[in-house]
């Protein structure tokens, strides 16, 4: 089996080593990660400048191959992919030092690793934490573990990956305590992820504006069957998606819809139809 690792804390992130560490039995693993933290750069890809491969030697986990990457995350994924690690099994991405729940989906650098690869057809799972200063990365792991043999052996349907996240165990994370025999998880659909709307507006010393984006996150009412709902209850959410973001809903409705000077055309398997503006 030959698995893939990324993420977007950067190669040095101690999630990503962590999950090394416990995904080596599963196979050959390769992790190709940022050179530097790119949380938050969602699925951006480096087309205007070149990217640098630098292998690590001596790095991690010694039964991994490490490669820093002067990209973003989907660069990681792109180049692993169709590079590096050709007909690679599986993609993870993570363990990110912080939640990926709700909205934050279209943000997180984390899980646009694992889109990339279901893009490009490889079973992808996104992986993430709490944030806190003191944070064990290793129920996450154990849990991806599981999952990874799993996802190995059952499978994922076409541009299907798995969102995770983990939240931290009980206890006193400084006690080495052992961990328990049996976890629980719960599957979930996407909650929604409310964050302070904010823009803080300064003056620089040279008396132009400058901004500050991003509020701290609201607290919610999720249903229980979210994300949200299973992660504030100490739960591990796991929840597929699917990349087709078609609504389908509205797409019935949209047809009803008057647009002056245009109609709407059906059109068949094969036919050819002289279209334009
Ligand atoms: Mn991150």
């Amino acid at each position: 089996m030959k698995i893939v690792l990324t993420n977007d804390d950067g190669i040095r992130a101690e999630g990503l080593r962590c999950l090394a560490e416990h995904l080596v039995d599963l196979g050959d693993v390769w992790v190709v990660a940022p050179d530097r933290e790119r949380s938050a750069t969602g699925h951006a890809f480096t087309l205007h400048e070149p990217l640098r491969v630098t292998p690590l030697h001596g790095h991690g986990h010694k039964n991994a191959r490490w490669y820093s990457v002067s990209g973003t995350p989907a660069d990681c994924v792109y180049l692993a992919v169709l590079e590096l690690c050709k007909g690679a099994d599986l993609v993870v991405s993570g363990i990110n030092h912080g939640y990926n729940l709700g909205s934050d989906i279209f943000y997180s650098g984390t899980v646009a690793g694992a889109v990339e690869a279901a893009l490009r057809g490889v079973p992808a799972i996104a992986v993430s934490t709490a944030w806190a200063k003191r944070i064990d990365f290793a129920p996450a792991a154990r849990l991806c573990h599981a999952l990874c043999h799993a996802v190995l052996k059952e499978g994922l349907p076409p541009q299907t990956l798995l969102n995770v996240n983990v939240p931290p165990a009980p206890g006193d994370p400084r006690k080495e305590e052992a961990p328990p025999a049996t976890g629980t998880l719960c599957w979930t659909r996407l909650g929604q992820r409310v964050y302070r709307d904010q823009v803080e507006s300064r003056t620089d010393p040279r008396g132009r504006t400058y901004y500050w984006i991003g509020g701290s996150v609201e607290s919610t009412n999720d249903p229980p069957g979210t994300d949200m709902h299973a992660v504030h209850h100490g739960l591990a959410s796991v929840t597929p998606l699917g990349l087709d973001m078609t609504h389908a809903d509205l797409l019935e409705r949209l047809p009803g819809w008057q647009l002056q000077g245009f109609e709407a055309v059906l059109l068949q398997e094969h036919q050819v139809v002289a279209g334009g503006l």
